[in-house]
C-alpha cells in the first residue's frame, strides 16, 4: 500500500489538453525584463517566485510564457479574471467601444455608461441601485467610508482584523494587517476580532464574535457609529470564510447604533463563490453600500459602489467627480463581463467546480499533514499550510517551495494570510473539472516532494 502511495507521487500529472496555439513572441526575454524591472520598477513590487514566468499570451483559464509554454492560471490576476483570459466576448466589445468613444467624462450623456449602471443594479437587492464608478477597489472603499461618515455624521467605523481594504488613507486605516499598513493616521477607525472559524478566539461561533463589536460601539465610540465595513470572504487574508451567522448579528448592532453597513465585494462579488452573486449574500444579508472592483472587469480597471438613493443623496452637498470613473471602454467590458457571466453559467460551474475542487483538497489533507485547513466557497478557496497541526505553525518557507515546484509544473496559484502560508486559489470561472485535477494531482506531487 505504501509502495503505491509512492508510485503515484512519483507519477507525473498530465496538464489536460487545450486546443490553442498563442500566437509567436517577438518581445525582449525574461532576463531583459527582470534587470528592467529591478532598475525602473518601484522596489514594493514583488514577486513570489524565485524565477518568475514572463507571462506573454492569456487565453481562458491559462497563461502562456515567451517560449509557448502553457501555465493553468489558479490565482486568476489576484481573483480578478472571472471570466477568462482575453475572453472574445469582452475583447469585442472593448474594441468596439474603443473604435467609437474612447473617452468623454461623464459630463455628456453616453448608453455605454448608463447601460452598464442599470444591468449592475440589477444584480443588487433591495434599493441598492445608484452607482458611482471608480478605478480600483481603493478608491470604491474610500468613497464608501466617506459616503458613510456624511450620511451618519459619525466618524467612527468598524473593521475586522485582518482584513484588506485598499492602500490610500482610509482603506489603509480600514486595512488590519501589519504587513500593509504604513504610518497613516488610523483616525476613527475600530478593529474587532475576527471571526476566523480556523484561528479565531471563538472557532465558529458567529455570535460571540458578533459580541465583540458590541462592545467596540459601547466602550470604543460614543454609541453611535458611522459604519461597518467587511469582506464576507476575507481574500488577501488568506481565504477566510466569516463565522456562521456573524453579519447578521453584527449587521443589527450597527444599525440600532445608527451606522451603514458597508460590503466590500472586491473579491467575493460577480459569482465567484459560486452559491451566490455576491459574498454576503451567503450571511443572508442586505448592506447599505457596496462596493466592488477585480472581477468587475475581468482585468479592466474598474471599480463602483452601489447604494440606495437616500445614501446617495449625500454626494450633492459639493461637488464629486472622478476623471477616469465610468470611463466607456471600461463599462463596456463590465457589461460583456456581466453577460458572459449570464450566458455560461458561470456563478453555476464556479459553484459545480468548486465544489468538487474543495472535496479533493480535502482528500488531500487526509494523506499531507502539512495541510492545516482548506476552506472557501465556490472558486474562492485557501489551503493553509503548517508545519505543526496542533500548534498551527505557519509554513512559511514550506509554502513557497511547493509554489515554486507546481509552477515549474505549470500551475500558478497564489498565496496569502498574515503569515503568509495559505494557498489562494481563485481561478477564472471557466475553470474546469479537469483543471481542479490537474491542481490537485500537482499540489499533491509537490508536496511529496517536501
Ligand atoms: N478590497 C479587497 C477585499 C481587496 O482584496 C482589494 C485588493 O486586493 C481592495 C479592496 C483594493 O482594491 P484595489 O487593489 O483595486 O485598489
Amino acid at each position: 500500500c505504501a509502495a503505491a502511495a509512492d508510485d503515484s507521487a512519483n507519477t507525473l500529472p498530465k496538464m489536460p489538453a487545450f486546443r490553442y496555439t498563442p500566437p509567436p513572441y517577438t518581445g525582449p526575454s525574461a532576463a531583459d525584463i527582470s534587470a528592467k524591472r529591478k532598475e525602473f520598477l518601484s522596489p514594493s513590487m514583488f514577486h513570489f517566485y524565485n524565477k518568475p514566468v514572463n507571462v506573454v499570451h492569456g487565453k481562458m483559464q491559462y497563461l502562456f510564457d515567451e517560449n509557448g509554454r502553457r501555465y493553468l492560471d489558479a490565482f486568476g490576476g489576484i481573483a480578478t479574471v472571472c471570466c477568462g483570459h482575453c475572453h472574445p466576448d469582452v475583447v469585442k466589445a472593448i474594441v468596439k467601444q474603443t473604435q467609437n468613444l474612447q473617452h468623454s467624462t461623464i459630463l455628456y450623456l453616453n448608453h455605454a455608461i448608463t447601460d452598464f449602471a442599470e444591468a449592475l443594479a440589477s444584480k443588487l437587492p433591495g434599493d441598492l441601485k445608484v452607482v458611482f464608478f471608480t478605478n480600483s477597489g481603493t478608491e470604491a472603499n474610500e468613497l464608501a467610508m466617506m459616503m458613510a461618515r456624511l450620511y451618519t455624521g459619525s466618524h467612527d467605523i468598524i473593521s475586522l482584523r485582518n482584513a484588506y481594504h485598499g492602500n490610500a488613507a482610509a482603506t489603509m486605516g480600514a486595512t488590519a494587517q501589519s504587513n500593509w499598513k504604513y504610518n497613516v493616521i488610523q483616525s476613527g477607525v475600530h478593529h474587532a476580532i475576527n471571526p476566523d472559524p480556523y484561528r479565531g478566539l471563538f472557532g465558529s461561533d458567529g455570535e460571540k464574535y458578533a459580541h465583540d463589536v458590541e462592545d467596540l460601539i459601547q466602550f470604543g465610540t460614543s454609541g453611535h457609529v458611522a459604519a461597518f465595513i467587511s469582506e464576507a470572504i476575507q481574500g488577501v487574508g488568506g481565504i477566510v470564510e466569516l463565522a456562521p451567522g456573524y453579519l447578521p448579528a453584527v449587521y443589527s448592532s450597527i444599525r440600532k447604533a445608527g451606522g451603514l453597513c458597508i460590503a466590500d465585494e472586491v473579491q467575493s462579488g460577480f459569482a465567484r463563490t459560486g452559491s451566490h452573486f455576491w459574498g454576503f449574500e451567503t450571511q443572508h444579508v442586505v448592506p447599505d453600500i457596496v462596493t466592488m472592483a477585480k472581477g468587475i472587469g475581468n482585468g479592466i480597471p474598474l471599480g463602483a459602489v452601489v447604494t440606495t438613493p437616500k445614501v446617495a443623496e449625500v454626494l450633492t452637498r459639493r461637488s464629486y467627480f472622478n476623471t477616469f470613473g465610468g470611463n466607456p471602454v471600461c463599462t463596456a467590458a463590465g457589461l460583456a463581463v456581466l453577460q458572459v457571466i449570464e450566458r455560461e453559467n458561470l456563478q453555476e460551474n464556479a459553484n459545480i467546480v468548486g465544489s468538487y475542487l474543495k472535496q479533493r483538497l480535502i482528500s488531500l489533507k487526509d494523506k499531507h499533514e502539512i495541510i492545516g485547513d482548506v476552506r472557501g466557497r465556490g472558486l474562492m478557496l485557501g489551503v493553509e499550510l503548517v508545519t505543526d497541526r496542533q500548534l498551527k505553525t505557519p509554513a512559511k518557507a514550506e509554502i513557497l517551495q511547493v509554489m515554486e515546484q507546481m509552477k515549474d509544473m505549470g500551475v500558478l496559484i497564489g498565496k496569502g494570510g498574515f503569515y503568509g502560508n495559505v494557498f489562494r486559489i481563485t481561478p477564472p470561472l471557466c475553470f474546469n473539472r479537469e483543471d481542479a485535477d490537474y491542481l490537485v494531482d500537482v499540489m499533491d506531487y509537490a508536496m511529496s516532494k517536501l
